[in-house]
């Protein structure tokens, strides 16, 4: 097929077992040539991960304190999964330079220590060629990853390697110092070596069987979306889905890289395929609706004023108003002499006021309100230009439920019909469109 790029979280390799599960998984398939491994995550509910450990170890070493005991336990994790494979391998010299320079190496650097040995110690379970990741993700002085710089990196780097494990989540920055990506960063390390040798597709092991259609704590036992293109996927985690870390998208987005979301202890789900273009996918489903999700926390600003529509200029006058406050605005519905704005509500605090007068000063509205506690609901579907009634659908779906809408916007691409009620409604209204359309199909 061509090379594929396999990424594990931290649930995925745990501990020795799902080490195992991983390695099965790669070693099924000689396409899985190159391998990013995030550090150890929790085995359990209560569990630490190996980067939060690591993290208190940085601030007790920073304060000066004594840190032996926080750090024994992470040695304790490692020598323990290292027993457990049956491995020839000691990490003392690794453990005494790393509580060596703790103090002193920076915060980030402990972090990395994380993902840094557990690369260590996956690369001699699978008998691959273990590449520090300080060597090949590059980051300027001011900590932001360098993409061409790394992408160039990794291609020289990887000529001619036939398999290979870099652990995800840190690079080095050009003077030499080890940065990290923020929370989760493995993710764009595997997106980046997906990216540098042209994956076929980049695969990205976690615990479950890819992206629901639904939040869970909403709707009970949602179903996972087969397909999804890149464009849904960035209107639902705009609305609150967390599948992957925000920058992995971007490396192989660009280069048309599909990612596929598997689950580490369900290898035989497909789980969900993330893609450029669904027709190229040579996809079939036939659902209207890809994913349903919605965020509390917004407010109205509703504007009435008569003659509005003719009045040239008005709406720029009122987007002015929240620019020069540094309110970002996310939609602005209107009627023929009505107008509201939406806004984050955390974004207007402590401004409110100075908005309405700013407002009122600059287009003298007849009627001005703020209206609080308004949930955005988006439905989206790729299906949804292919299909009519859609909208039909959805607010009959919402009427049925009794739920009042208070704002409509459907964008041009007709990939998202985006739906404002009150907070109090927002779980319900998911629940009568995922009961319209996914429910009454199964
Ligand atoms: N280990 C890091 C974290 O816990 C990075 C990752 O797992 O992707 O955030």
């Amino acid at each position: 097929m061509g090379i594929k790029v396999v990424k594990f979280g931290g649930s995925s390799l745990a501990d020795a077992g799902q080490i195992k599960k991983a390695a099965a998984i790669i070693k099924s398939d000689e396409d899985r040539r190159y391998v990013v491994p995030s550090a150890p995550g929790k085995r359990f509910k209560d569990d630490i991960k190996v980067t939060d450990m690591l993290y208190a170890c940085y601030e007790k070493a920073s304060l000066g304190e004594d840190f032996k005991t926080e750090f024994a336990q992470i040695k304790k994790r490692y020598n323990d999964i290292i027993a457990e494979l049956g491995l020839d391998l000691s990490l003392e010299t690794q453990f005494a330079q790393i509580e060596a320079s703790l103090a002193h190496a920076g915060r980030e650097y402990a972090a990395s220590r994380g993902e840094y040995l557990n690369g260590i110690v996956i690369s001699a379970y699978l008998g691959y060629t273990f590449i520090d990741a300080a060597e090949v993700i590059v980051f300027s002085d001011e900590g932001v990853m360098m993409r061409h710089e790394t992408v160039a990196a990794l291609r020289a780097r990887l000529k001619g390697v036939q398999n290979a494990v870099i652990p995800g989540f840190y690079g080095r920055s050009v003077s030499g110092v080890v940065r990290t990506f923020s929370r989760g960063g493995s993710d764009v390390t595997g997106s980046l070596v997906a990216r540098a040798v042209h994956a076929a597709v980049y695969e990205n092991w976690t615990d479950v069987s890819g992206i629901l259609v639904a939040d869970p704590r909403v709707v009970e036992d949602p179903i996972v979306i087969p397909v999804i293109t890149y464009k849904e996927l960035r209107e639902l985690s705009y609305m609150g889905f967390s599948v992957l870390h925000e920058d992995a998208i971007f490396p192989v987005r660009t280069a048309g890289i599909p990612i596929n979301i598997r689950n580490t202890n369900a290898p035989e789900d497909d789980g969900t395929l993330i893609v450029p273009d669904s027709d190229a996918a040579g996809e079939t489903t036939t659902r209207t609706i890809t994913g349903i999700a919605g965020k509390k926390g917004f407010c109205a600003i509703n504007m009435e004023k008569g003659m509005m529509n003719s009045e040239v200029g008005f709406i720029r006058d009122v987007l002015n108003v929240f620019a020069d406050l540094g309110i970002n605005v996310e939609h602005i519905p209107s009627g023929i002499d009505t107008l509201s704005v939406i806004a984050d509500a955390a974004s207007l605090e402590g401004k409110q006021e100075q908005l309405l007068s700013a407002l009122r000063k600059a287009v003298a509205p007849e009627h001005l309100e703020l209206e609080p506690d308004i949930a955005l609901l988006a439905v989206v579907g790729r299906g949804m230009r292919k299909t009519r009634g859609t909208a039909a659908r959805i607010f009959a779906a919402l009427a049925h439920g009794r739920i009042n809408v208070k704002m409509i916007d459907q964008g041009s691409s007709e990939l998202n019909v985006i739906v404002g009620v009150n907070e109090h409604d927002l779980h319900q209204a998911i629940r009568c469109i995922y009961d319209a359309f996914i429910s009454s199909t199964l």
